[in-house]
């Protein structure tokens, strides 16, 4: 009994902080109510505090089970507290919700109840993705269904909960720059991988066996540990690049190439060369770069991708870190197993997006989606319209679909002529304002985005 005051100090103090956790959801409840995924997870959010609240109520402090119950119901509180954090940061006036609706139907193949939130990033200018996330959610859903499992509301949560939900950053200061969002494609891979467990098989090149072997008697068991944590973890970033590759093709490389065109590998991330090398056979493998038969709009690509792998080329042998040496041999012998692998999971689950038509909707020409559409940024017209010649030789306008309308931008972004030329379409003499003209171009490309998002909601209603 004397502990029983403590206890119920304990118990108060949650009750509270549940209270104000309810009270900071309301406020920002109107602002949730146009983006769907962040609307999803305020309405988690708001019947898993109904949920842990109703248990806080109900439990005893005489039972056995009241430490862990308590003790859980804290740890629920604490999730949910950052969960709320996210949904702030994923207010749908600061983030443009039309890419990450387009997104989430992009991966809608592999995980049909995808969710997707995007938040701004205000610290590095990198995107970022949520890891182990999918844990503490599944944590939340636990606690609020059995205990509250009657409460159609809840009931009504679990439902819906997503099979992939990704928690992903753009970086704050490239908040307009929707050709480089290419890259949330890459974060949202490590949402697929998670879901789906992809893990390519590697081999171990025998430079890399002996030298690991070679290891002091101490020290073996170290080393092989620190280069399979880093093999490991860089592989994981590899088979999101390729995913990346398959949702968009290569925009997601261009993104990459201009925001870390040489990066130095960390304990997280390969170098740049490394990832390059990776999505220059994803793109090898889905089309996009045979030498004799590269389609017009795209003539800039091969060379860029070379200039890419080879500028970002660095005295392996050199680096003073053994087990990043290592870890980049190997993988670096793998990029093809890994390319191979990623690119089949895309095609078993149709998601890959390639040139010779393994996305359905492109079946015929493969190219003309996107040909069509730089035409029309070319004349100042959001890229959003691609026209179908149907079976019956009719004419028809169709949306066009996220990675046409990317590729396109890209494609008039990174050809210098054509960059000429969409600079000149504002300009009477040459150029003085591309800072204006990538402006225009970004908010072509928005439009366009925005514009087959709401297309697409009002078809799914109607
Ligand atoms: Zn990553």
């Amino acid at each position: 009994m004397g502990a029983e005051p403590n206890e119920d100090h304990r118990r108060r103090e949650l009750s509270f902080r549940l209270r104000t956790l309810e009270r900071a959801l309301l406020d920002i409840g109107p602002q949730v109510r146009w983006a769907r995924s962040a609307r999803f997870l305020w309405n988690l959010i708001r019947v898993s505090i109904g949920g842990v609240s109703a248990q806080l109520r109900s439990v005893d402090p005489a039972d056995v089970e009241y430490e862990d119950t308590v003790s859980n119901i804290e740890t629920v509180t604490d999730v949910l507290h950052a969960l709320l954090g996210y949904v702030e940061e994923g207010q749908p006036e600061r983030v443009p919700q039309a890419i990450v609706s387009a997104l989430e139907d992009l991966v809608r193949p592999i995980a049909p109840k995808s969710r997707v939130l995007v938040c701004y990033d205000w610290t590095p200018s990198n995107y970022g993705y949520l890891e182990a996330f999918r844990e503490e959610l599944n944590a939340v859903v636990r606690t609020s269904v059995r205990h509250d499992a009657v409460d159609p509301k809840s009931q009504e949560a679990v439902n819906v909960v997503p099979d992939m939900f990704a928690i992903v950053f753009l970086p704050a200061a490239e908040q307009d720059s929707v050709l480089l969002h290419a890259a949330l494609a890459h974060e949202i891979g490590h949402g697929i991988c998670e879901v789906a467990a992809i893990d390519p098989p590697t081999v171990m090149p025998d430079g890399v066996v002996g030298e690991l072997m070679e290891a002091e008697d101490g020290e073996l068991l170290g080393v092989l540990s620190d280069f399979y944590v880093r093999s490991q973890a860089w592989k994981r970033e590899l088979v999101a690049d390729a995913l990346s590759v398959c949702l968009l093709g290569p925009a997601p490389f261009m993104s990459l190439y201009r925001l870390a065109p040489n990066a130095e590998p960390s304990e997280t991330h390969p170098d740049s060369n490394l990832r390059f090398q990776l999505m220059s056979v994803c793109l090898k493998k889905l089309c996009f770069l045979n030498e004799d038969n590269v389609p017009p709009d795209l003539s800039w690509l091969p060379d860029t991708v070379t200039r890419a792998v080879e500028g970002s080329q660095s005295a392996v042998e050199n680096w003073p870190d053994q087990v990043f040496r290592l870890a980049h041999t190997h993988l670096e012998h793998n990029v093809e197993r890994i390319a191979e692998t990623a690119i089949a999971f895309g095609m078993e689950k149709s998601c890959a997006f390639g040139r010779d038509g393994w996305d359905a909707d492109y079946a015929q020409d493969a190219d003309a989606p996107r040909h069509q559409l730089v035409r029309r940024i070319l004349h100042a017209v959001p890229p959003d319209t691609v026209e179908r010649v149907t079976d019956k030789g009719m004419r028809q306008d169709q949306a066009a679909r996220l990675p046409a309308i990317l590729n396109a931008g890209w494609a008039v972004y990174a050809d210098p002529k054509r960059w000429l030329q969409f600079c000149q379409i504002f300009e009477d003499g040459p150029v003085q304002h591309e800072f204006e003209s990538r402006r225009k171009l970004q908010n072509l490309v928005l439009k366009a985005i925005d514009t087959v998002n709401v297309k697409r909601e009002w078809g799914a209603t109607a």
